[in-house]
């Protein structure tokens, strides 16, 4: 079994469904006591948000480009990264370890084109519904067309992500929110909706919505586990 390298802690909140995603696949595919080989560098948070909103893309890049090594040094045979908004410096991170880094977008990717989606709707932070880095992979790279929430609805997405899943608050009222906005996607034309940022799996589920929802943080935790496992 390969050793998975976790570059997490953004926030630590999701990092932890991540670590549960990819031992219960371990534990489906091998059963008995069998569990995943990880290793984690857990980051701080704050430094990584504060290098975010002052658009120090190049610092965050680093600091995640540290991690990627040290988990690199300590045996992993492969990476992640646990949030969706960091994908923004995934060259950087992929050029600084010799070792794959598990795109999340490709994971996901995957996942809607098997389901012969053509149409999705995008949540997540507003870095990732409105920089090209995400939305543009989808749709140059996949053949996916991206649709994203109205500017008012960017904002309270952005808000939710950052002041309330990433500290942990789950509160009823954003759940509504986000399955009126889901609604709307769905009315302009999503055929499902990418869960894309790491915690929104932690507000919404399949019943809020009318339409498949892609929770990328299962869909990259499934699919580490499931590299870990090929020879
Ligand atoms: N975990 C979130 C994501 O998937 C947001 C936190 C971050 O900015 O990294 O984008």
């Amino acid at each position: 079994m390969k050793i998975i390298g976790l570059i997490g802690g953004m926030s630590w909140e999701s990092t932890i469904p991540y670590y549960r995603h990819i031992n219960e696949t371990i534990k489906q595919r091998l059963g008995g006591l069998h569990s995943a080989k990880v290793v984690l560098y857990s980051v701080d948070f704050q430094e990584v948000e504060q290098l975010q909103h002052q658009g120090n893309w190049l610092a965050a890049g680093a600091l995640l480009a540290q991690a990627a090594k040290s988990l690199e040094a300590a045996g992993a045979d492969f990476l992640v990264i646990c949030t969706n908004t960091m994908h923004k410096v995934y060259d950087q991170v992929a050029q600084s370890v010799a070792i794959p880094l598990c795109h999340i977008a490709d994971a996901t990717a995957d996942i809607i084109r098997h389901d012969g989606l053509q149409t999705v709707g995008l949540l997540g932070t507003r870095f990732t519904m409105e920089q090209d880095f995400y939305k543009g992979r989808l749709s140059q790279h996949h053949g996916i067309n991206v649709i994203i929430p109205d500017e008012a609805d960017r904002e309270i997405v952005h808000r939710v992500i950052y002041q309330e899943l990433c500290l942990g608050k789950i509160e009823p009222q954003s759940r509504q929110e986000f399955s009126r906005i889901m609604q709307q996607l769905a009315d302009n034309g999503a055929e499902g909706i990418i869960l894309g940022c790491t915690e929104i799996g932690l507000l919404v589920s399949a019943e809020d919505a009318n339409i498949p929802l892609y929770d990328t943080a299962e869909i990259h935790a499934v699919q580490a586990a499931e590299i870990s496992l090929r020879s």
